[in-house]
C-alpha cells in the first residue's frame, strides 16, 4: 500500500510570517491519514522544522546539490538539509530543468545524494505542451523516469511526482483520463524497474491542484497525493486539499 502525501512547494514565495500556517495545519489535521509536507524556501527550512515539531507536519527542501560538501558557492547539500531536520527534497522540478539546464542525470545524482543523507527525494517528471500535442508525452515521461530514479530506491525512500509543465501555474489540468494513463504507465514502469518495491512508491500529481479539483484527481487509481504550488501558500487553500486526500 502506498503512503499518501500532500506536499506543498512554496517555490520562491512566502515570508517568515507565513510559517504560522504550519500551526494552523497541525491543529486542523492533528492525526492525518496522509503525510503532510511543506517545502518553503531554503532560508526558512530551519525555522519551519522548529515550528512543525509540535505536530506531524513534515518540512522539506526544494532543491539540493549532489555533492556532500565542496566549493559550490550558493549551494546546499542534502546532508545540510537533513542536519536541520528536513525529511524530503524536491529534485528534477521542471523549473530547475528549464531554468538551470538540469538533466535526468542531475536529478538522479541529487536523488541519490538525498537518499544517502536520509532524505526522501521527490523526483519530478512531466512533458511540455508541444510534447503532449505531438503525442510524445508518455515517451518523454518514461524516459525521464528511467534516467532520474536511483536504481536501488525503496518504497520508503522515493516519491515520484508527475507535473505536466503546461499545467503548472496555469489553472489548466490534463483530463482525468490523461492523468490516469500517465500514472498507470509510471506504476508499471516502476514495478519493472524496482520489482514489488515499485508498487508501493507514492505517485503524486502536480500542476494547478486546487480545492475544487483535488477530490477528482485523488479518486484516480495510482494517484497517491499531490505536489501543490500556489494553493499550498495558505492554509485556507491547502487544508481542503489535504482533507480531500
Ligand atoms: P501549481 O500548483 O502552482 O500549478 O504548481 C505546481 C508545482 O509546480 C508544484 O511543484
Amino acid at each position: 500500500m502506498q503512503r499518501k502525501l500532500a506536499a506543498g512547494n512554496w517555490k520562491m514565495n512566502g515570508a517568515r510570517a507565513d510559517l504560522s500556517m504550519i500551526d494552523r495545519l497541525n491543529t486542523s489535521h492533528p492525526s492525518p491519514d496522509c503525510d503532510i509536507l511543506l517545502c518553503p524556501p531554503a532560508h526558512l527550512v530551519s525555522q519551519a522544522v522548529a515550528q512543525a515539531a509540535k505536530g506531524t507536519l513534515k518540512i522539506g527542501a526544494q532543491n539540493c546539490h549532489s555533492a556532500e560538501t565542496g566549493a559550490y558557492t550558493g549551494d546546499i547539500s542534502a546532508g545540510m538539509f537533513a542536519e536541520i531536520g528536513a525529511s524530503h527534497v524536491i529534485v528534477g522540478h521542471s523549473e530547475r530543468r528549464e531554468g538551470y539546464g538540469e538533466t535526468d542525470t542531475d536529478a538522479r545524482a541529487k536523488a541519490t545524494a538525498a537518499q544517502a543523507a536520509g532524505l526522501i527525494p521527490i523526483v519530478c517528471l512531466g512533458e511540455s505542451l508541444s510534447q503532449r500535442d505531438a503525442g510524445d508525452a508518455l515517451n518523454v515521461i518514461l524516459t525521464q523516469l528511467a534516467g532520474s530514479v536511483p536504481a536501488d530506491s525503496e518504497a520508503d525512500t522515493l516519491v515520484v511526482a508527475y507535473e505536466p509543465i503546461w499545467a503548472i501555474g496555469t489553472g489548466k489540468i490534463p483530463t482525468m483520463d490523461e492523468i490516469a494513463e500517465v500514472h498507470q504507465a509510471l506504476r508499471a514502469n516502476l514495478i519493472d524497474a524496482l520489482g514489488q518495491t515499485g508498487a508501493a512508491v507514492p505517485l503524486l500529481y502536480g500542476g494547478s491542484v486546487k480545492p475544487a479539483n483535488a477530490a477528482g484527481i485523488f479518486a484516480l487509481e495510482h494517484v497517491n497525493g499531490a505536489l501543490v504550488g500556489g494553493a499550498s501558500l495558505t492554509a485556507q487553500d491547502f487544508s481542503p486539499i489535504i482533507q480531500a486526500l
